[in-house]
């Protein structure tokens, strides 16, 4: 049993540390130990990694990893897209592998087999959709509809011009300094799309996190109901009752029950922990971004103001 328990501890560990420094900068951690766990990760590790390669290997050492650094965090690059397709695919192939041969089960019907397939496809048919769609890009010859869609308020936007664009900026533009370009109605740079989200694809950024919110409690439901149907069918509590002479109650069959599921399921346990936490995670990011576009405003302007 307590192997178990520090293999459990050990998967939640893990899940901290990838989610603080993954989203440990979203706003909704402030000031909570996944943000510090997140500074460190980020920078105080880091500043002590470039010293040390500083002390190895001296300025050429040092100068190579500012200029891998430049490439990951100052350019547009798809290494959060590479991630975010390979945990999606990773985290689909061991459900395939671990749980498809219980479906159909006894709570599972065999359209889960195909819905899931479904479910994820439109999941990163959305990502894609964010991830190249134009976020509302202020060019010289579409800047006069900009210019006319919101006033100037003149407390976060005043009448100026973009330095580096050399057009009019419009109000609740701003110019992304990662992508080198003015964005209408700008919310902010998404790393994981590797994209400006914007004026014109806000909508499907939402349409994202509300999808894999949804995707992340199915899967969740569906393992559940994949290891209850395990349970039913290998008449466990039958087997713990009337074999083990283990009380028919509750309270003196769970520990029993827990301990097969931890022994004969891990894998699917961890899998439901993973995608139980990420969904909070998304209901949480998406629920702040609802709630700014109910009050059209956008991240940009709360930082702003
Ligand atoms: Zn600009
Ligand atoms: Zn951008």
């Amino acid at each position: 049993m307590s192997l178990h328990w520090a293999l459990i501890c050990h998967g939640l560990i893990t899940l901290t540390i990838v989610v603080s420094f993954l989203c440990g900068q979203w706003p909704i951690f402030q000031g909570t130990p996944i943000s510090s766990i997140h500074r460190f990760l980020t920078f105080g590790a880091y500043q002590y990694f470039l010293r040390f390669i500083g002390a190895v290997f001296g300025d050429r050492g040092t100068n190579l990893i500012l200029s891998v650094e430049y490439y990951c965090c100052d350019r547009p690059n798809p290494i959060l897209q590479l991630i975010y397709l390979a945990i999606i695919g990773t985290t689909y192939y061991i459900i395939v592998k671990t749980s498809f041969s219980y479906i159909p089960g006894y709570y599972l019907s065999e359209v889960h087999r195909y819905a899931s397939f479904l479910a994820v496809a439109v999941g990163i048919l959305l990502f894609l959709v964010t991830s190249f769609s134009d976020p509302g890009t202020v060019k010289a010859d579409n800047v006069s509809r900009y210019l006319s869609a919101y006033p100037y308020d003149n407390i976060i936007y005043t009448e100026k011009e973009c330095p580096t664009c050399k057009i009019p900026k419009p109000a609740r533009s701003k110019h992304c300094s990662l992508c080198n370009r003015c964005v209408a109605r700008f919310d902010h740079h998404c790393g994981w799309m590797n994209n400006c989200i914007g004026e014109r694809n806000t909508r499907y950024f939402l349409a994202f996190l509300l999808w894999h919110f949804l995707l992340c409690i199915y899967g969740t439901i569906a393992i559940g109901l994949v290891l209850a149907g395990r349970l039913k069918e290998l008449q466990i509590v039958h087997v713990l009752t009337v074999y083990y002479r283990v009380d028919n109650s509750l309270r003196s069959l769970a520990p029993y029950v827990v301990q097969w599921l931890l022994d004969a399921h891990n894998t699917q346990i961890l899998l439901m922990v993973f995608m139980g936490v990420v969904s909070l995670l998304l209901a949480g990011f998406f629920a702040y971004h609802a709630n700014l576009c109910l009050t059209n405003t956008t991240t940009n302007e709360v930082r702003s103001v």
